[in-house]
């Protein structure tokens, strides 16, 4: 395995409590993908098992071209909220 030192927006708050990589309204996978087209889903989103991992994930890609934050399927924002108030969930910090 190589170590990999790169900068990523932090997944500031997730509220996916069912989601295996959730724990205590954090996002513990490595970096999550957000979005299919139009729509800022989380792409990560796994509906079973758990992670014991703790610290914060960031965002590894993000393929939602439309908003202002994204620059050739990446985000830059300095950080996301994903949440459920849609479903599956999505990131909150989306814009245009
Ligand atoms: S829904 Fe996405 S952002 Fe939230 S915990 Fe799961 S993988 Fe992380
Ligand atoms: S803020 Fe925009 S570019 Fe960043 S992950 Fe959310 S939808 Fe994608």
């Amino acid at each position: 395995m190589i170590t990999k030192t790169i900068e990523m927006p932090e997944v500031s708050r997730c509220d996916a409590s069912v989601c295996a990589y959730n724990s205590e309204n954090g996002c513990r996978a490595r970096a999550v993908t957000i979005g299919d087209g139009a729509f800022p889903g989380c792409d990560t989103f796994l509906g079973s098992g758990r992670v014991s991992a703790t610290e914060s994930a960031g965002v590894g890609a993000c393929k939602v071209a439309g908003c202002k934050f994204n620059a050739e399927f990446s985000c830059k924002a300095d950080a996301i909220i994903v949440a459920t108030a849609s479903a599956p969930p999505a990131c909150q910090t989306y814009a245009i």
